[in-house]
């Protein structure tokens, strides 16, 4: 995609902090990184979001998540990891390049657990939504 920020980043048209690369992924530092060693782990073609990534490429994205979740683990000696996907607009992904970001945590930075990123609990019960999930 010519006017995608992170497809630039893969083919080096635009620099980047790469901390990680395969034949799969690229992880590099997030350039404006909310705990030290913030890190966005992204497929080397471009798939807008996670639903876009074909199902054969999943467990090599994982694996790649996984090796820099080590090497962040290892190297920056965190007290824990939060590790997300932003998936479309309403839920905060500005660029439409897929990207897992993994963030360093420690048990005095302030932060808070994903589930609290909203609270919009809604009007339907727990058994509506799962009856309405595994209706055909
Ligand atoms: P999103 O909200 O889409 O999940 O997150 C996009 C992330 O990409 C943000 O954390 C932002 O700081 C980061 N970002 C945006 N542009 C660039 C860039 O050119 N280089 C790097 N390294 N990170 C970027
Ligand atoms: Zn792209």
């Amino acid at each position: 995609m010519d006017d995608c920020i992170f497809c630039k980043i893969i083919d080096k048209k635009i620099p980047a902090h790469v901390i990680y690369e395969d034949a799969h992924a690229v992880a590099f530092l997030d350039i404006m990184p909310r705990t030290p060693g913030h890190t966005m782990v992204i497929p080397k073609y471009h798939a807008a979001t996670f639903l876009d990534l074909p199902d054969a490429d999943v467990a090599p994205l994982f694996a790649a998540v996984k090796k820099v979740d080590a090497l962040l683990a290892k190297k920056l000696m965190p007290d824990g990891m939060t590790i997300g996907i932003n998936q479309g607009p309403a839920s905060g992904q500005e660029v439409a390049h897929l990207h897992v970001h993994l963030m360093p945590r420690w048990l005095n930075d302030h932060g808070s657990a994903v589930q609290s990123l909203v609270n919009h609990e809604g009007e339907e019960s727990v058994e509506e939504i799962k009856r309405k999930l595994l209706s055909s």
